[in-house]
């Protein structure tokens, strides 16, 4: 079939009038073309739901349901930061992303035919491009309709919509049928709540390419798996003694930020990432090299990452915590480092740094507590 042709028009209403005072604004600043024409939302009429969105971008695109708002919950618990984009240039719940080395936001804009402004920001617009990608996806894969039907064969589809190398793609799958088997309770920003049934799932990971070969484990830290960033994004060796931990909170999902991190464009890297839901680590950088994470740090410091977003509380869980900090005690048993606030730091406490991670949600308090517990 023609690729990635909707099966119903959209439906979403458009508003076409652009208001006296936006055209008096885009007069002022001398704007034309697409820019002065672009439709402001209008006061008072609130856009759909949530789960509006995702009922009818899974019709117009062929998409089950479940697995679109799974894809959603696994990027980004539902949360699009109101058009901010992840440290991976992704946007909206679905993180369409638009970096040097992926285009899922301008593949959309084609497939949708939505501007790339709106897909940033607008959270209907975004849900029905990330549907839209996914089928691009399930086309260029040639599953028949009915098997557009079947959560299971969606597996290879989701493994491409991360845009990640082989393994990292199916870590990003794993965890979106993880969400489908045990279910999905998730509260978008404004309070909708969100929720996907849990379900058996056994899904179709023959198509997704070889098959699935653990990830060796890190030489540094056994709990650890090894996934090793690209040689672009860190330095081998050390410059200076270190003596210091840095924690991040890494903007995006956990599969994203490893991708993110074998990506050469990325020039960022850390030497670990942690899981929000059940604490798995990831090195990528040795201990003994320096990642690019902190700047004028990065020589004395080693970086763990923690997958979430600073301004969502949902993401920081007993098990990341209890996670993190046996790692942390490890790192500071093994290379001297004390157990104390001046050596254990946040992103946005190392020296030159403009970040703002880990932010107010991070429980200092309880994670000093967990490290020094060992
Ligand atoms: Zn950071």
């Amino acid at each position: 079939m023609s690729p990635h042709t909707p099966e119903r028009g959209r439906s979403r209403p458009r508003t076409v009038t652009l208001s006296l005072a936006a055209a008096a604004v885009a007069l002022a600043t001398g704007l034309t073309g697409p820019a002065a024409t672009a439709t402001p939302p209008v006061p008072g009429e609130p856009g759909p739901s949530m789960n509006e969105s995702f009922a009818t971008a899974a019709e117009e695109y062929g998409v089950p349901r479940d697995v679109l708002a799974a894809v959603a919950y696994g990027e980004t618990h539902f949360d699009g930061h109101a058009g901010k984009p992840s440290q991976a240039g992704g946007y909206g719940v679905m993180h369409l992303v638009g970096n040097p080395a992926r285009h899922t936001l301008q593949q959309a804009a084609r497939l949708t035919g939505e501007p790339v402004s709106e897909l940033r920001r607008d959270t209907d617009a975004n849900i029905h491009g990330g549907a839209a990608v996914l089928r691009a996806h399930a086309d260029s894969l040639g599953m028949t309709r009915a098997q557009r039907r079947d959560v299971d064969a969606w597996y290879p589809a989701v493994a491409r919509y991360s845009g990640a190398r082989a393994g990292t793609a199916r870590l990003y799958a794993d965890t979106v049928y993880d969400l489908l088997a045990h279910g999905v309770r998730g509260t978008a920003p404004d309070g909708e709540r969100i929720t996907v049934p849990a379900r058996d799932v056994h899904p179709d990971k023959q198509t997704a390419g070889a098959a699935p070969e653990k990830a060796p484990r890190s030489p540094d830290y056994p709990d650890a798996a090894w996934v090793p960033a690209d040689p672009a994004n860190y330095a081998e060796g050390r410059a200076e003694q270190l003596d210091k931990i840095v924690i991040h909170v890494t903007q995006g999902s956990y599969a994203g930020s490893i991708s993110w991190f074998q990506n050469p464009e990325a020039k960022v890297s850390a030497h670990y990432v942690v899981r929000s839901s059940d604490g798995d680590i990831t090195q990528m950088v040795r201990d003994a090299d320096t990642a690019y994470h902190a700047k004028s740090a990065n020589a004395s410091s080693l970086g763990i990452e923690h997958e979430g977003y600073i301004d969502d509380p949902s993401w920081f869980t007993d098990a990341m915590y209890r996670s993190s900090a046996a790692l942390t005690r490890h790192l500071a048993d093994k290379h001297g480092i004390p157990l104390d606030r001046q050596h254990i730091i946040g992103h946005s406490e190392a020296p030159g740094n403009d970040h703002t991670d880990p932010g107010e949600h991070w429980d200092w308090d309880t994670y000093m507590e967990l490290v020094r517990e060992g």
